[in-house]
């Protein structure tokens, strides 16, 4: 048995909904559960939504109705028959964002924003598993909150592993017969029976969870590039497709904040030793990248990650005390209680700094620091993490850029930069 992911790329539009379809129908036979997204960027739409409808704003109603109508779009050019019943399966599924738009905002933000922005995959699985079972592809399409069970953390649910794998497990193999079982990825369930979402991207974690959980021969990650790049091509033209990686590997990638694979999405299959595929859709015969137990590291390229909208904050006691223990205990603490996840740190005799994305949590962060620390901030810059860095690497990338900080380790170095 094997779990196939397809992410919103690769659901954008009908022809892109054929593709998906055509590659699927080359699987006929095999046991395979289909993980799904939203359609393209319909989760970043439906969090406008929420945004607009938390606010108060008009608007978000418009929105929802420009979306809808994209999704009626794409299935008018998908089916002959424009009274197919998924019309009004896919109509039945936006009704409940309009059930919640008809009150004005009460719950907590979280809560609605899982409410309302789950929807995006409920509306996609619908429609992709009627077009395949319309295209003579038998697939059953089941609710995933009936088998991912999470606690009530909205928008980051928390895997509860032991009910999760057993609903997993009792209910799909028997479903696997003669037909694909087709499920949402991103979207859990609470023991109250509310919806949760795992965090943004979470549907490669799903596809895991699965496969954890049936024991999987393999997961595939189907996306619009070759495989795992050694650099997002948008910044480094001259990236190159990587054919083998170590869990261990593809888990330092994620950390420093590469985004072809979601992070909690590694460790559930190197428990269970289930070898990742990551495939292009485009391009579904190629082999893509392998990610398994071992990989031989001196035949790695150099693997580059670059975040922009970096901050660097240098943080001094206002009582010229050292930078020692107990002032870190309680700097790390002010950043866990702001949410800030701090992507690098070094300290001297006398400050300690720190490189953050630069986002809503930094300004509460400052203001938090302001009491017993005087902060120095820099914003505008680079994060570009090098693994199996070399010194030409270095020089080739760090060249004509102003170097704030530098940190190096066996394997990896950090440069924070201002790019000019
Ligand atoms: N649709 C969700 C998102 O865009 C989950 C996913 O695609 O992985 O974040």
């Amino acid at each position: 048995m094997k779990v196939f992911k397809f992410g919103g790329a690769s659901i954008k539009d009908a022809d892109s909904f054929r593709n998906v379809a055509s590659i699927i129908e080359n699987f006929r036979g095999e046991q395979i559960v289909l993980i799904v997204s939203a359609l393209g960027k319909t989760t970043n739409a439906l969090e406008k939504i929420t945004q607009a409808y938390f606010e108060g704003k008009e608007n978000a109603g418009d929105l929802l109705n420009q979306l809808r109508d994209h999704h009626f779009n794409i299935l008018k050019e998908l089916f002959a028959n424009q009274d197919d019943e998924i019309f009004d399966e896919v109509n039945n599924t936006f009704v409940e964002i309009d059930w919640i738009l008809e009150e004005p905002a009460a719950e907590k933000y979280d809560y609605l924003y899982d409410q309302i922005v789950s929807i995006g995959e409920m509306v996609s699985t619908k429609m992709l598993a009627a077009f395949l079972n319309y295209k003579n592809v038998p697939v059953k399409w089941i609710d995933v909150r009936d088998c991912i069970a999470t606690d009530n953390n909205y928008r980051e649910g928390k895997v509860n592993w032991e009910i999760t794998e057993q609903k997993i497990s009792q209910k799909i193999p028997q479903l696997l017969n003669n037909q694909f079982v087709l499920t949402q990825g991103f979207l859990g369930g609470t023991s109250e029976n509310f919806t949760t979402t795992l965090g943004r991207e979470g549907s490669d974690y799903s596809a895991s969870i699965f496969a954890y959980s049936l024991n999987a021969e393999s997961v595939t990650i189907w996306k619009d590039v070759a495989g795992v790049l050694n650099a997002d091509p948008r910044y480094f033209p001259d990236a190159v497709k990587i054919d083998h990686l170590s869990y261990h590997e593809a888990i330092e990638m994620t950390y420093y904040g590469a985004t072809v694979i979601h992070p909690k999405t590694i460790k559930p299959l190197q428990n269970k030793d289930i070898p990742l595929y990551v495939k292009c859709f485009l391009d579904y015969k190629n082999e893509g990248t392998v990610i398994t137990s071992e990989c031989d590291v001196s035949k790695l390229p150099p693997v580059l990650v670059h975040k922009q909208n970096q901050i660097l904050i240098s943080i001094t006691p206002k009582d010229f005390s050292f930078i020692a223990e107990d002032n870190l205990s309680h700097i790390f603490s002010v950043f866990s209680t702001a949410g800030v996840k701090i992507s690098l740190m070094q300290n001297s005799a006398v400050s300690f700094s720190v490189c953050a994305d630069l986002n809503e949590k930094i300004a509460p962060l400052i203001i938090a620091l302001k009491n017993s620390y005087t902060t120095l901030v820099n914003e505008n810059l680079d994060l570009l993490t090098i693994r199996h860095y070399t010194q030409d690497v270095i020089d080739k990338y760090a060249a004509g850029k102003n170097i704030f900080l530098e940190q190096k380790s066996r394997h990896t170095v950090q440069l924070v930069m201002k790019m000019n």
